[in-house]
């Protein structure tokens, strides 16, 4: 139960990601390659030889990224963590393929190829693979959320976004937010570019997108919470804002008999007006429907308003 509490939504989101099947075989290339874009880091050796390695924070990410290579490409990375030394330094996953493993990677992800010796040489440093699928869509963007994503809680504010390592993993992610209907709203930070949805329905509509449809329906929740409170904060303040006004209008209707009483008498006024103007005098504080209660014969709210208003009318042709 603690544990629940003081995890982030954000996290909480992760969790549920990593928990999806692995999926089909197209979908599981478009994982490793979004994998590899985001926490992915290819070393050169001496000879001509190349390695890959991964560095995620989220351990299962981490665990996930290990099972599909696994089952994927047949590879077997070594998994090990580094602690950083900084102060609050988080535990950092790594996943080393050794030479072979790498080539086999690199060569599904259509990084490298054979030259005519037979030696390998890079052909892209970005992978390169078909990215037309709805299915592999959903599964690149999902691993690239596990990979260099993140979300604010709902409850505080709406806000999900990527960011992306290069330039090129970040059109890669708009072309995709678009294809999927979604914004493509971006920002540097840092010089690096972060994409970025805003809009509450979007996010929930990106979480559904991903696989996190328990996530969705706790956003949700948290939605019409926010909504209820927003709602019921705007009736509080339209009320204040109402009862101020009503006070304004019956301190100007009480002067404004104060006038025509000093300037020209009430009994000068037909008798309807008469009785409405010492009603108001005497009672500042009271609405239009607790006046109109209060006459003798009681009349209607809007009769009060009427009278009321050709008094304010007699009071302003005085003053002129
Ligand atoms: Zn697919």
């Amino acid at each position: 139960m603690a544990r629940e509490k003081s995890q982030s939504f954000a996290a909480r989101v992760k969790e549920e990601l990593v928990r999806q099947p692995v999926g089909k075989s197209c979908c599981q290339l478009s994982e490793i390659g979004a994998m590899t874009r985001t926490s992915g880091h290819l070393h050169f050796r001496s000879g001509g030889k190349m390695t890959v390695t991964y560095r995620i924070e989220n351990t299962g990410t981490a665990r996930r990224l290990f099972t599909i290579l696994k089952t994927r490409l047949g590879v077997s990375p070594q998994l090990h963590y580094t602690q950083t030394t900084q102060l609050g330094g988080r535990r950092t996953w790594v996943l080393t393929l050794n030479e072979e493993d790498s080539r086999t990677l690199l060569t599904a992800l259509h990084m490298i190829e054979a030259d005519e010796e037979g030696r390998m040489v890079v052909k892209h440093t970005v992978p390169r693979h078909p990215l037309t699928r709805p299915c592999c869509r959903r599964a690149f963007l999902r691993a690239a959320f596990l990979g260099a994503g993140t979300m604010s809680n709902p409850e505080k504010s709406y806000h999900l976004e990527w960011k992306a390592e290069d330039d090129r993993l970040a059109e890669t992610i708009q072309r995709l937010l678009e294809k999927s209907g979604m914004p493509r709203n971006t920002y540097e930070r840092k010089g690096k570019t972060v994409i970025y949805l805003k809009q509450a329905e979007q996010i929930s509509d990106m979480l559904a997108l991903m696989g996190a449809g328990g996530s969705v329906l706790k956003m949700e929740s948290i939605r019409v919470k926010r909504q209820t409170r927003l709602r019921a904060t705007r009736a509080a303040n339209c009320d204040e804002h109402n009862s101020d006004r009503m006070v304004d209008a019956a301190l100007k209707q009480a002067a404004a008999c104060r006038d025509i009483s000093l300037k020209m008498g009430l009994f000068n006024l037909p008798p309807a007006l008469q009785a409405m103007a010492r009603a108001r005098m005497e009672n500042p504080d009271l609405s239009l429907e607790e006046l109109g209660a209060g006459m003798e014969p009681p009349i209607s709210k809007s009769a009060v308003n009427h009278r009321l208003r050709r008094l304010m009318e007699i009071a302003q042709n005085l003053e002129e």
